[in-house]
């Protein structure tokens, strides 16, 4: 009898890459740079497939991370002055191509 809704195990997804293995939690180094700064993780959370060992970082764990990793981290970006230059559309000038 096998019952998986125990809480305290972990979830195993398919592996989208050999759809065989399966991807485990695991914990792996995680470098990044930091502007010309390289950033090192020595046990940052990812899934690891048991039989090609491609290997994903945890989604969420990137995003705490990016987080606080960001000099923005926090502001609000106006995405609304973003979308107002974008939509205002320029005259295209025709270039014409000169013959050598
Ligand atoms: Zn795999």
């Amino acid at each position: 009898m096998v019952d998986t809704s125990l809480p305290n195990i972990d979830p195993v997804f398919p592996c989208r890459d050999c759809q065989a293995g399966h991807m485990h939690r695991d914990y792996i180094a995680y470098f990044t740079w930091l502007g010309d700064e390289l950033i090192s993780v020595p046990d940052f959370p990812a899934w690891v497939c048991d039989i090609c060992g491609r290997c994903e970082y945890d989604e969420n764990a990137l995003t705490r991370l990016t987080l606080l990793l960001s000099p923005n981290a926090g502001k609000t970006i106006s995405a609304t002055r973003v979308k107002a230059a974008k939509s205002r559309i320029k005259p295209k000038v025709q270039r014409s191509t000169q013959p050598d």
